[in-house]
């Protein structure tokens, strides 16, 4: 019999506790058996399957992450890198969904909540009664993000009314609540709200035409004359510090999508090159398929260590931003590469949905581009080994 397909060629995962391989095999078993049945429709179609999410819940998966007072499980970055992996080798817009909830949206309560907030909020995010969103990116504002921010939030009595335009936003089309982050006009200090759904003078459409990730439904937000109370403003994030806080915690969660993509596509490949028959033998017996083969499964490798030691020094509370900028610049970057490796392998059909790996190939695109681009994580790893910043 011919070896099975594993982009766990170092068995990292042997190196980890059996509570941590649970996990992974769990978001495994949830992946193959819940979500690749029916994601290329889904995807074919702008949609988010929310039959899913009842059985997410049962799983359980963010408390292995978050504690409901806010504060983080001793293995959390490792725990969320394993998920993330486990659920991008299948499909990324699964991993995005997730982690818009339960990395962005639990993150800003997490840390800019007041403790009468995370009582009031985490227990129902955690157990995804309630679907979180993250609004920051503004359509003229991506890259720039402190500064391009232009959402504005002026006080009237004991509310907040907020006005301006949200791009890109994940699961905002269904969110129960988006956190939005805009401008207050009085200090010029970017603050979080937390705006529920169905409140006035907030609208989402959805963004069509998307040639990645389109399973994951991403929104442009209006506001108009949006009114939130005092009390759904996040008391205890009163700059755009708090902001970058979170973003720093999910970045290291990106990282970890570059690694599950790509060895997704590498793993499709392989069983594709033990079975396609050409010239009288599989096209893995060709020296020019083996090296192709050879390099994505070296990619997936170096990607796959870099990142769990990442996970290991953000545990450790030792990761910096320039290591999570790194992981997320090398990974994607190596993603793009492997994706488009795998795709060859599959000749015409690497092009149809339904052989899976041109989804991986789209898809990668966006973790190119998002959670800073690779341009913007680059300079941030220039700045921090040169001590010259190239944005200023
Ligand atoms: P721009 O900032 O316009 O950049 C365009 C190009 O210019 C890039 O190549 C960039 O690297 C380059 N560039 C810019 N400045 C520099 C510089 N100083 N030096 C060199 N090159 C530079 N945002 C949210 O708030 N919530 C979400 O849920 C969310 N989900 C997303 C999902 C998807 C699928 C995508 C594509 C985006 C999502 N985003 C979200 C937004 C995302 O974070 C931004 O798209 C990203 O930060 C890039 O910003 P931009 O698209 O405006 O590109």
């Amino acid at each position: 019999a011919l070896p099975e397909p594993n982009g766990d060629f170092f068995g990292l995962l042997n190196t980890l506790t059996p509570a941590q391989r649970e996990v992974a095999a769990a978001a495994r078993r949830f992946m193959e058996t819940e979500v690749a049945p029916i994601m290329n429709d889904h995807w074919s179609r702008d949609e988010f399957p929310q039959q899913l999410i009842p059985r997410l819940r049962e799983l359980n998966l963010l408390r292995r992450i978050w504690n409901e007072d806010g504060s983080r499980t001793p293995d959390a970055s490792v725990v969320e890198g394993l998920l993330t992996q486990e659920f991008c080798r299948v499909d990324v817009s699964t991993a995005v969904f997730f982690g818009v909830h339960a990395g962005l949206a639990a993150a800003s309560i997490a840390l800019g909540g007041s403790d009468a907030q995370k009582r009031e909020w985490l227990p129902k995010v955690l157990d995804l009664q309630v679907i979180g969103a993250f609004g920051l990116t503004e359509p003229e504002g991506g890259s720039q993000v402190s500064r391009g921010l232009h959402t504005t939030a002026r006080r009237d009595g004991d509310a907040w009314v907020l006005n301006g335009r949200k791009k890109w936003i994940g699961n905002s089309t269904f969110s129960d609540f988006t956190v939005i982050w805009a401008r207050d006009v009085a200090d010029d200090q970017v603050k979080g709200f937390l705006v529920r759904r169905g409140t006035p003078g907030y609208t989402v459409e959805k963004i069509q035409g998307k040639i990645a990730l389109r399973m994951v439904e991403n929104g442009e937000i209006t506001l108009t004359d949006c009114r939130v109370p005092d009390t759904d403003r996040l008391q205890n994030a009163p700059n755009f510090r708090t902001t970058a806080d979170v973003l720093r915690l999910t970045r290291a969660g990106v990282a970890w999508q570059g690694v599950g993509c790509a060895m997704g596509a590498y793993e499709l490949a392989l069983r594709y090159a033990q079975t396609r028959q050409q010239f009288g033998k599989p096209i893995g017996s060709f020296q020019l398929v083996q090296n192709n083969l050879v390099h994505m499964l070296a990619n997936v490798t170096a990607m796959q260590t870099l990142c769990l030691r990442l996970s290991q020094m953000e545990d450790a509370g030792q990761m910096r931003d320039e290591h999570a900028a790194l992981a997320k610049v090398m990974t994607a970057a190596r993603c793009r590469e492997t994706v488009a490796l795998a795709r060859e392998t599959f000749g015409g059909n690497g092009i149809l949905l339904e052989h899976g790996v041109a989804k991986h190939f789209c898809d990668t695109e966006a973790i190119y581009s998002y959670e800073g681009t690779n341009e913007i994580n680059t300079l941030v790893v220039g700045r921090a080994v040169t001590g010259l910043s190239a944005f200023v």
